[in-house]
């Protein structure tokens, strides 16, 4: 049994409460980890500690903290394998897609110790003879709060960037996928990161996420979940005027017209349906595609996805792992049959899978889904798991009033060789990502984030390192 404790202060501390939570892997449906299960005492050492940290820290040169930050990237690229490990034990994603994120993981703090030397400010000359330039100071302790579809790279989005920009860090991962931020502190430790500037803390989101919100020393919060969790989160945050950048969930659509390549098209939608069961954010569980080509396009999907391994996620032949948890399990599947009583026409999957060896685990087939409004309840909720829904259209403005007919809006994928049409659509989508004629094409430097409930805010390059900073303009007359 591995146990998950708390990193405080350069130490893994046992939790204040004395409780712990049961940590499952989800191929087994088995518990394997118990996880320290965090409270409000933890919280405020947690911020005690980040308090002593923050003026060391803040003053370091930022050659140093670039240091630093990139020996945590060395460090996980030299345990890779023992990463990617515990995250599919932890996750039940294949270990073959552990693998990459675990080296996105790596990037991530690359690409933020950069930042952190090339971060530079504006200054302004006015016209009545002064100067004006803008003190970028980090804003102090910081809260990061992650999902558990892709752990440890989205703990990293957060935490690299708030770390570079000179904050100390309160952090918790999510408590169904903490093994990996746990092992990150060793890492950190061993990259000489000081005592106190990460502080990592486990435990359920309505207790111990609640207490990092709520805590009036913690300045800014950087959330990454569902969009309830995130509606509620800004009511807490909002009143105490804490910075507030909210990643939340989305329903996205994946739009092929009659002139896409269409080869390329089905190749990256099963991806871009599937990957990681489904269990991304940018995942486009609505697929639009033209009439012209919609037997076609649904033949050769079908035929595709029929040769997609659930299963082991060990297996280096499996395509689809295990559903994360049990609840989510129950969710996905809850939602099929809402399609069928919607009225649609389940072309594939539909059901749990029992792999051989694997049957206490939680596993779903690929399913795909035909028939349906889109205004109805499937085709407007998120159900985050490998279920996507075809559906037809003839005209631009038909497939756009679908498209942005829910209340999400965080990417948008659209397959065309038609230059203006593709123009023309990225400016209608209501979407924070547009991606043509590809889809996960991710360049750091990008602003990442959503529209409508998928979001507030911007993550990514400068615009993270502003999020964890506070400008100040100071004026000189000269
Ligand atoms: P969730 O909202 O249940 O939990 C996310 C995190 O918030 C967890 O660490 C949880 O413990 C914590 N939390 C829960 N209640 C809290 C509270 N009251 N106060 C503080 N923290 C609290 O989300 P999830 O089920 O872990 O993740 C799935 C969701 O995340 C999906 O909706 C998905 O679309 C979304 N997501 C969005 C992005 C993005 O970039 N927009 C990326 C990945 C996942």
């Amino acid at each position: 049994m591995i146990t998950i404790n708390h990193f405080i202060n350069g130490t893994y501390t046992e939790p204040a409460g004395g409780e712990y939570l049961d940590g499952f892997n989800p191929a087994i449906g088995a518990v394997y980890s118990k996880i320290a299960k965090g409270n409000a005492a933890d919280v405020q050492k947690a911020v005690d500690a980040a308090k002593t940290a923050f003026p060391a820290w803040k003053a370091m040169p930022a050659e140093d903290r670039f240091c630093i930050l990139n020996a945590i990237a060395e460090g996980i690229e030299a345990n890779l394998d023992e990463l990617a490990a515990a995250e599919s034990r932890d996750q039940g994603k294949p270990f073959w897609l552990s693998k990459t994120e675990m080296q996105r993981a790596s990037q991530n703090f690359r690409f933020f110790a950069t930042a952190a030397v090339h971060f530079a400010s504006e200054s302004h000359q006015t016209d009545t003879r002064a100067i004006n330039y803008t003190l970028r100071q980090p804003v102090g302790i910081v809260g990061c709060i992650s999902p558990w579809n892709l752990p440890l790279y989205l703990f990293t989005w957060k935490i690299a960037p708030a770390l570079a920009a000179g904050n100390c860090v309160v952090a918790k991962p999510s408590e169904f996928t903490p093994h990996t931020a746990h092992m990150l502190c060793e890492i950190a430790n061993k990259a000489s990161l000081p005592p106190g500037v990460l502080n990592v803390v486990h435990g359920l989101g309505s207790a111990c996420g609640q207490a990092i919100v709520e805590h009036p020393e913690i300045k800014a919060i950087s959330f990454t979940g569902g969009t309830a969790t995130g509606k509620h989160i800004a009511s807490v945050a909002a009143p105490m005027f804490k910075k507030l950048s909210l990643e939340l969930g989305g329903k996205n659509p994946n739009i092929i017209f009659d002139d896409a390549d269409l080869n390329e098209a089905v190749k990256t939608s099963v991806r871009s349906s599937f990957l990681n069961q489904g269990e991304i954010c940018l995942c486009g569980s609505r697929v639009f595609v033209h009439t012209r080509v919609y037997d076609a396009f649904k033949t050769a999907l079908l035929q595709e996805v029929a040769k997609m391994q659930v299963g082991d996620p060990f297996d280096e032949k499996t395509h689809v792992g295990a559903i994360v948890s049990k609840p989510q399990f129950e969710k996905v599947l809850s939602y099929i049959e809402l399609a069928k009583q919607e009225g649609g026409t389940v072309l594939c999957g539909g059901h749990a899978v029992k792999p051989n060896g694997f049957e206490n685990g939680w596993y779903i087939a690929p399913t795909i889904i035909e028939g349906l409004d889109a205004n109805c309840r499937t085709n407007t909720e998120e159900i985050f798991g490998p279920v996507i829904t075809l559906l037809s259209f003839e005209t631009e403005e038909e497939v756009l009033n679908m498209a942005n007919g829910t209340a999400y809006g965080l990417a948008a994928t659209l397959w065309t060789r038609d230059l203006k049409r593709a123009h023309r659509m990225a400016e209608a989508l209501q979407s924070g990502i547009v991606w043509v004629n590809c889809w996960l094409l991710r360049d750091l430097r990008t602003p990442f984030g959503g529209v409508k409930q998928s979001g507030v805010g911007r993550e990514g390059g400068w615009e993270a390192m502003r999020f964890f900073t506070e400008p100040k303009n100071v004026c000189i007359a000269y």
